[in-house]
């Protein structure tokens, strides 16, 4: 059993940065405006993650670290339809097969926090902390020694959490995140639009030289910001693009925006953008793969002429 829940783990579990994302979606479905991740040691030592969400009543704490059981699915046709963006109910099962895992939560009506460490089969005892939850994950893979010589260095492992925290704070400049690494404040975002989140992100030079996308046909809607290849710095890293709030690395939407920005992208400069493409979840599948990070659209012709001339007249706003 434990063997099991170890394996099943590596899948969800592959890097630190893939419990970053985990807790981070589990925050956002909680409803919170307040993240904070602290990272030691590129998140091998230490992830623990602070969010002002509505918590976890004591009750159900046992429940949250059991392998499928979710809060956020009450039927098979809850499947097709997913708002959040947790719904499978083994991330926190899988991360605490894997490392040293301490969940403490106080929700709005209890009189004081609680807590339970390390599994389902923890006990439940009271303590101190503020309204919302804290997931403290630590010694990732220290009992699969195995999986833990896949890691790269902290520094490359700290990048890639980091990234996963800019991704997501990309897709929600209404709530504010704090990240630290090895006791330090590295980023700090207050509450704001999308334009001044893209601006703290991409950085001044995307913030001076982007034009808005917002449009709709049917049931599917664009909106965001395209940048104009103008600044001296191509940057490999400066493609966003989300589909119903999930950050996502799609070829079909790539080639979309890639193709609009054809007449306007010079020698081997990459276009900078933060896309989100709204349609009804019935339209989509994002359950093809575990990290989720590609959708299968019913129809994928009609998705990217619509990304496609979206982007294209955007960009044309300037020669005009
Ligand atoms: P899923 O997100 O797929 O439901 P998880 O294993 O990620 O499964 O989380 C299990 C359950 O724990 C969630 O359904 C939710 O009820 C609870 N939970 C986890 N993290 C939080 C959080 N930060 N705030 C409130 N509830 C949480
Ligand atoms: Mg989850």
């Amino acid at each position: 059993d434990q063997l099991i829940s170890q394996i099943a783990a590596g899948e969800v579990v592959e890097r630190p940065s893939a419990v970053v994302k985990e807790l981070l979606e589990n925050a956002l479905d909680a409803g919170s405006t307040q993240i904070s991740i602290r990272l030691e040691e590129g998140g091998v030592k230490r992830i623990a993650i602070t969010d002002n969400g509505r918590g976890i009543p004591p009750d159900q704490l046992p429940l949250a670290l059991a392998r499928h059981a979710t809060s956020k699915i009450a039927s098979l046709t809850d499947l097709e339809n997913v708002a959040t963006l947790g719904f499978r109910g083994e991330a926190l099962a899988s991360i605490a097969a894997v490392a040293a895992v301490s969940v403490t939560t106080r929700t709005a009506d209890a009189a004081h926090a609680w807590q339970i460490i390390g599994s389902h089969h923890g006990a439940v005892s009271p303590s101190s902390g503020a309204y919302g939850t804290t997931i403290d994950v630590q010694d990732l893979y220290f009992n699969t020694p195995a999986r833990r010589k896949f890691l790269k260095s902290e520094q490359t492992e700290y990048g890639h959490c980091a990234e996963v925290v800019r991704r997501i704070a990309l897709a929600r400049p209404d709530v504010s995140f704090t990240l630290s690494h090895n006791g330090k404040t590295v980023d700090h975002w207050n509450v704001c639009d999308l334009a001044k989140r893209c601006a703290h992100i991409l950085g001044s030079e995307f913030a001076a030289a982007r034009l808005p996308v917002d449009e709709c046909a049917g049931p599917l809607r664009l909106h965001g910001f395209v940048g104009l290849p103008t600044a001296s710095k191509a940057r490999a890293d400066g493609q966003f693009f989300y589909v119903n709030g999930r950050f996502v690395r799609d070829k079909l939407l790539v080639h979309a925006v890639r193709a609009a920005y054809q007449d306007v992208l010079h020698g081997d400069r990459f276009p900078s953008y933060v896309l989100a493409l709204e349609l009804d979840p019935a339209l989509v599948d994002v359950n093809v793969h575990p990290s989720k990070i590609e959708v299968r659209f019913r129809d994928s012709r009609t998705v990217h002429q619509f990304v496609f001339h979206a982007v294209q007249r955007a960009l044309a706003a300037t020669s005009a």
